[in-house]
């Protein structure tokens, strides 16, 4: 970049400090910039320190060249090494990081402005609601990435306005009837709005955001028309959406070294390609699931007596919350020997888009579900609490992709190895010989595919959403 030329559109996405965030929100980020904008990700600076620890991203601030833009990076303040490692929990770090965050972030994006790098866009998280006052004090245009299904927003949304009955103190166990949604179970809403649930604490985050939606003049959602249409019809009338998912689809090849992988990802293309096609089961739990370890020996038993080979991703858990590392019982994996393998980490993407892999054991996190219904693969859904539960639903019931495995952890149910080896069993089995799980992921495949290409809804959506951004531009120069 040579000095002082005009500088290109600038937004600025605010992301909330979590491999299931930084994914959504770094592939946004590559689809913006590959427009010609100058894209900057701003999140919790320990996080930014985890992503350099994993090389994910480089330490200085220099812009990475992507398409015809750039994707550059700025920490803000999250006070946490304030924090005594004692006393952590849930509740402390959302209120520390809104504390250190608010006033940190407001200066970074007033730096904007003296660097010449005026922001026109800020692109804010529903999980750090407070960022959409920052937009409206400091009056920039703003806009929210909604990084789960439409569904989900659906629910939270009447939710907040107490539209229809859901679980209170005094009727804790009752079903949710919402408009347009099939019947929700008790047990099929996020667990968030449960009364006491213990991750209560992002349940009235998310709920907060809902009292904010005044302020954001568009809400960009990671699904597609094909995939949720009759809601994202109905939610349309009621707020600006813009579904633009299958994010993680990437049509234009956009190269980068940037990467969004908290930990370095073990290379699992090897020895997929040394099995047959449709032959793996892929398992994994995401990024901040953490299972009991009697459920981790059930499981390890489950996939060994499954008769089918297995690539297990055990992530070890963070350090902040003290829990400790599973052990898998020795005799598992030497009776499985070249049939399993276990890593810490995966390139997720990657692995789902091999051949080799035949179903997903899920914990169905958006990501997660988006990217296997994308990749065409069926899935055995062992959700646990938040939206991954209502997911669950969705994949097995109205998508039809999968079976299901697990109620979630409020259920407080131990899944037997035999239970798990029979999900595992009828969607291997079944699928092999052609059956309905497998051809409705690749329809959505294909839907998937349609809605990112040139001309595609999703696609449409994002140059929509690109032109706004370029009428409101803020131009200075750029160095
Ligand atoms: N992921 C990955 N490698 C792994 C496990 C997960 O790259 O070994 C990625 C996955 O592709 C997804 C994200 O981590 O994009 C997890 O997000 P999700 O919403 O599924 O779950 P969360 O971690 O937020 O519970």
């Amino acid at each position: 970049m040579t000095n002082s030329q005009e500088a290109p559109c600038h937004v600025f996405l605010v992301c909330y400090p979590g491999q299931g965030h930084i994914n959504p929100t770094l592939r946004l980020a590559k689809k913006l910039a590959a427009e010609g904008l100058l894209v900057t990700i701003s999140t919790a600076v320990h996080f930014g320190k985890t992503l350099q620890k994993a090389g994910s991203i480089g330490a200085g601030d220099c812009p990475t060249p992507v398409g015809n833009g750039f994707i550059r990076f700025e920490f803000f303040e999250d006070g946490l090494q304030e924090l005594n490692p004692k006393d952590v929990n849930l509740e402390r770090v959302v209120n520390q990081i809104e504390l250190f965050g608010r006033p940190s972030l407001a200066g970074l994006i007033k730096n904007q402005t003296a660097e010449n790098r005026s922001v026109s866009c800020l692109i804010v998280n529903p999980f750090l609601p407070w960022t959409c006052e920052v937009a409206k004090e400091l009056e920039i245009p703003c806009a929210i990435l909604w990084v789960q299904s439409c569904a989900v927003f659906s629910i939270y949304y009447h939710c907040f306005h107490k539209s229809v009955p859901f679980p209170s103190e005094l009727e804790p166990k009752i079903d949710v009837h919402l408009p347009i949604l099939p019947l929700l179970k008790n047990d099929e809403i996020p667990s968030f709005l449960h009364p006491n649930n213990i991750y209560g604490v992002l349940g009235n985050v998310l709920l907060s955001q809902f009292s904010k939606l005044s302020t954001p003049f568009c809400i960009l959602m990671d699904t597609f028309g094909e995939l949720e249409k009759d809601i994202i019809n109905y939610m349309s009338n009621i707020t600006p959406l813009k579904p633009i998912g299958p994010l993680f689809i990437n049509p234009q090849n956009l190269e980068t070294e940037v990467s969004g992988h908290c930990l370095k990802a073990e290379d699992c293309v090897e020895w997929l390609n040394s099995k047959p096609p449709q032959s793996v089961v892929y398992v994994s739990f995401g990024s901040i699931v953490h299972l009991k370890q009697e459920q981790i020996d059930e499981l390890a038993y489950g996939l060994c007596n499954s008769g089918f080979s297995f690539l297990w991703v055990m992530k070890p858990p963070d350090d902040v919350y003290g829990l400790k590392g599973h052990v898998l019982p020795e005799e598992v994996m030497e009776k499985a020997g070249e049939r399993g393998k276990v890593v810490q980490w995966s390139s997720q993407e990657r692995v789902l888009s091999h051949e080799s892999v035949g179903c997903f054991i899920t914990h169905c996190g958006w990501n997660s579900s988006v990217e296997a219904i994308g990749n065409g693969v069926p899935v055995v859904a062992f959700p646990q609490w938040g939206d991954q539960v209502t997911n669950a639903k969705f994949l097995v019931e109205d998508y039809g992709v999968g079976v299901r495995l697990s109620r979630g952890a409020e259920a407080n149910e131990l899944i037997s190895r035999d239970e798990i080896v029979r999900c595992i069993s009828e969607v291997m089995i079944r699928e092999s010989s052609g059956g309905e799980f497998r051809r409705n992921a690749l329809k959505l495949k294909q839907a998937a595919a349609a809605a990112v290409v040139d001309g595609g809804s999703s696609h449409k959506n994002i140059q929509e959403f690109v032109d706004e951004i370029k009428k409101r531009c803020v131009r200075g120069n750029f160095e």
